[in-house]
């Protein structure tokens, strides 16, 4: 299996409710390395952008204003197949629906209030990294 990186948020649902401790643990027993990670508020204009492949869908403007409503941790996960594996640790996009023992199952909320946020594909991961993450920053950080 190949190392890969994707980018992950601990979403404002999960930061509120004291959650973030719970998040990473989870992912770190999942096998994944935590190479980048902080905490930030995101701008309207970000979350726009960020999301902006959902710009038709109806949930877009509360989706919006859910990813601006408190602070996030935006991070970057390394590992075996990170990408997929990172997916199955967080479960279903809906909480109702995921697994026992996923990230969303534990600490999601609903279908919009779901806790985090994964990278779906190298290209996605390789998009969304570089959003938040400058390459030098990424670079002193490597391990
Ligand atoms: P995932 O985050 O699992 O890749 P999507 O890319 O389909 O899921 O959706 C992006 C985010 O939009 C979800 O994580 C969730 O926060 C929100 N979302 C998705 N579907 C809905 C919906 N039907 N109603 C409200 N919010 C939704
Ligand atoms: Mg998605």
């Amino acid at each position: 299996m190949a190392i890969e990186r994707t980018f992950s948020i601990v979403k404002p649902d999960a930061v509120a409710n004291n959650k973030i401790g719970t998040v990473v643990a989870t992912l770190e027993a999942g096998g994944l390395k935590i190479l980048a990670q902080k905490m930030i508020r995101m701008t309207e204009a970000q979350a726009k952008e960020f999301y902006a492949v959902h710009k038709e869908r109806p949930f877009y403007g509360d989706l919006v204003k859910f990813m601006t409503e408190g602070p996030c941790v935006v991070q970057v996960l390394e590992g075996d197949n990170a990408i997929a594996r990172n997916r199955e640790i967080m479960g279903a996009t809906n909480p109702a629906e995921a697994a026992e023992g996923t990230i969303r199952k534990l600490v999601g909320t609903n279908i919009e209030r779901n806790a985090c946020h994964g990278s779906d594909a190298a290209d996605t991961a390789k998009v969304e990294i570089g959003f938040f993450f400058g390459g030098a920053e990424l670079a002193a950080l490597s391990r």
